[in-house]
């Protein structure tokens, strides 16, 4: 049986300048007739909000990257370098391009797991288990290796541009949106009753997202009020920005 096709944001990377880009990662499940498991089927029909897609699909693993996409060798991704003149140490273009080379040829295929046991119930998708990583503190995850900035100066060859794999076409398209944009909202959730219905709660910032039926992180509703059990009516400040 082949390894799932299924593609996911995996790593934190930065520009030299510490504007943040992301390696690929490939759904380590095992594909069922098609060339996606169950769950990534399922995640694919889900609209891609490229403000979450930290947790999204991303399409099949050697297809093209979604425009709004940031991982390694996205349309946003080559439009920085190529445009932007955007750097990258070379050590962090090194860990992008492995990973792209290992989704590609699926070298995270799991040996022994339990779903490789004959079972007649389907492997059972995890009822509460988030899209997005529960209460990971996004300030207290542990920095990926980064170029130091003030190497830079004592640096100067410019890193090579990155060569995109040839299984893996991009379509560089004129920007027809601005790229600011794209800013990726990183957000850690936990499920919560308000007022008798099931909501992702951000404790952090009091915020309150819409619990979708696939248990994915639905658009923001407002700021919880705690004093009144319910949700008040407040605009996203992460959008006014
Ligand atoms: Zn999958």
């Amino acid at each position: 049986m082949a390894q799932c096709k299924g593609r996911y944001a995996d790593q934190e990377l930065t520009f030299t300048n510490g504007r943040e880009f992301y390696t690929e990662k490939r759904c380590s499940r095992k594909a069922l007739d098609g060339e996606l498991c169950k769950r990534c089927e399922k995640n694919e029909k889900i609209p891609f909000d490229p403000r979450h897609q930290l947790e999204q699909f991303q399409g099949k693993v050697g297809e093209e990257y979604f425009k709004k996409s940031v991982l390694y060798g996205s349309p946003w991704f080559l439009k920085k370098v190529e445009r932007d003149n955007y750097e990258i140490a070379k050590d962090v273009l090194a860990i992008a391009k492995q990973a792209q080379r290992d989704a590609i040829y699926g070298t995270q295929m799991p040996r022994k797991k339990k779903e490789e046991t004959p079972a007649a119930a389907p492997a059972p998708v995890p009822e509460v288990k988030p899209e997005v990583k529960p209460e990971v503190n996004p300030e207290v995850k542990p920095k990926k290796p980064r170029a130091p900035r003030k190497k830079k100066e004592e640096t100067p060859t410019p890193p090579p541009p990155p060569a995109p794999e040839p299984t893996a076409p991009i379509a560089v398209e004129s920007a027809e949106e601005p790229l600011e944009a794209l800013e990726v909202i990183k957000i850690s959730v936990t499920l919560k009753t308000i007022n008798g219905k099931q909501v992702w709660y951000d404790s952090k910032k009091s915020k309150v997202y819409e619990l979708k039926k696939d248990k994915s992180v639905g658009k923001y509703l407002g700021r919880f009020d705690s004093a009144e059990d319910k949700i008040a009516d407040f605009p996203d400040s992460d959008v006014d920005v």
